[in-house]
């Protein structure tokens, strides 16, 4: 009997977009091949957990081919893609290639660091597991470091941590770093003089938290003040050497760590694939998330540029990933039944982020509230998100031995 070969879609990226879309696609008549450079799919989102101490990798991580276990018309490869060939519909990864009917690219983006090389080079940032956990050595290694410091400047800017960047995760990660201070390490050094450290948190423009209304900024700069994090607006970093902070204005600051969360931009790969790009190297896409002239291709979450009613990018979240992945899965599946594809409509729900302990700031439903009710909002749609029942249970049981006994439990300093 002659079995009829099913069109090969090729997903590149097990991130919030390409896993989205390949669950979609679970029951749809293609053949499905997912490339991923990691064997795992990364929440990204308690990345900065992974840094201050409180989460191990493998809570927030998981394998893709125990996620994908069951799915019959999928094959993980793990792979780093090179190029690709749009003419000749094929991908290169790991020397071999791979062809496709339908392309789906879901590769995410970097950080940005805006030619600052100083930064790049010296600084720490947040954005894979290997990044978080050399910034949790680091900050570790500083305490030690300081624990045994005579000289009084040099243990002043041991003690100076910089967080660069006054959006959601560099909020997150000031607030629960000078929470790990206070309530954590004072107990590992009680003979320590912990009013020397300082933790800034460094903004460019006149705000935090831009995408959130003027209460909930208001509220984030209260919570975090409360947990004596200094914030510095108008400030723009021009540079940063491992030891010294150079501002455009004012003096500089002397400090031995600074984590830099102030830009995102497209993978490296969407700089080779000759396409047009937009804002922050994000590719030009059709409102149905199809490459001009290309719609067997679908460009999605961070990586694609898409504007709102309003004309505004949408922003690099996961929401909008994962939004964006099933309107590419059902546009895939209009395609196959030879039906029109749609335009995509993101549909907000909602802003959430921590400050620590206790504390938060939400936008659900159009109503805005801070404090601890969207604090224990954000912990119940965290562990929610995450991937496994064994990992939502071991965060959350982490997360409740943290609050009551205010012990991080991840306290380790281990060789990179
Ligand atoms: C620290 C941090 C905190 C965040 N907090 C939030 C939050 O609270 N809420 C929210 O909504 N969003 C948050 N985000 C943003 C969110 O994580 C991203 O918007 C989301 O991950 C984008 O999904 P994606 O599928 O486009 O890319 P990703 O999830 O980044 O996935 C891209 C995948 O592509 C793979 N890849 C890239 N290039 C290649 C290649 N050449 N070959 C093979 N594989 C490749 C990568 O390994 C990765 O697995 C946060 C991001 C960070 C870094």
């Amino acid at each position: 009997m002659k079995t009829e070969k099913l069109p090969q879609v090729v997903i590149v990226g097990a991130g919030f977009g390409g896993l989205e879309t390949a669950q979609r696609l679970a029951n749809a008549p293609v053949q499905i091949t997912l490339i991923d450079r990691h064997n795992y799919h990364l929440f990204q989102p308690l990345l900065y957990q992974i840094a201050i101490a409180g989460l191990v990798p493998s809570q927030i991580a998981y394998p893709l081919r125990t996620i994908f276990r069951r799915q019959k018309n999928l094959t993980f490869q793990m792979g780093e893609v090179t190029s690709i060939d749009f003419g000749a519909r094929f991908i290169r990864s790991n020397g071999s290639v791979i062809a496709y009917d339908y392309l789906v690219l879901a590769v995410g983006g970097q950080t940005n660091f805006f030619g600052l090389s100083g930064v790049e080079e010296n600084g720490f940032q947040l954005k894979s597991i290997e990044s978080a956990t050399s910034t949790r050595n680091h900050l570790l290694r500083m305490l030690e470091r300081a624990s045994r410091e005579v000289d009084p400047d040099t243990r002043k800017a041991l003690l100076t941590f910089v967080v660069v960047g006054g959006g959601p995760t560099g909020v997150e990660t000031a607030g629960a770093l000078a929470e790990l201070i206070t309530h954590v390490m004072a107990k590992d050094y009680p003979h320590m003089d912990l009013s020397e450290v300082r933790v800034l948190l460094v903004e460019a423009t006149d705000r935090v938290m831009p995408a959130y209304p003027e209460e909930l900024r208001k509220a984030t700069m209260n919570l975090l003040e409360k947990k004596n994090v200094e914030i510095l607006l108008n400030t723009r970093l021009t540079d940063y050497n491992g030891r010294k902070v150079t501002f455009a204005d004012g003096d500089p600051i002397d400090a031995h760590t600074l984590i830099w969360t102030a830009g995102v931009r497209s993978a490296e790969i969407t700089d080779r694939l000759g396409v047009q790009q937009a804002a922050a190297g994000r590719v030009r896409v059709e409102p149905t998330l199809q490459l001009p002239q290309h719609p067997e291709v679908f460009v999605i979450g961070d990586a694609a540029y898409v504007e709102d009613s309003q004309h505004q990018p949408l922003p690099m979240l996961a929401t909008v990933a994962q939004q964006e992945a099933n309107a590419a899965a059902r546009n895939l599946r209009n395609i196959l039944k030879g039906e029109r594809t749609e335009p995509f409509q993101y549909k907000d729900p909602g802003l959430l982020a921590t400050i620590g302990r206790n504390a938060a700031v939400a936008r659900i439903w159009g109503l805005s509230f801070s404090g601890f009710i969207a604090w224990v909002i954000w912990v119940a749609l965290h562990i929610y998100r995450l991937i496994g029942f064994r990992n939502r249970l071991v965060v959350l049981i982490n997360w409740a031995w943290d609050y009551f006994f205010y012990d991080n439990q991840v306290r380790l300093i281990t060789r990179e």
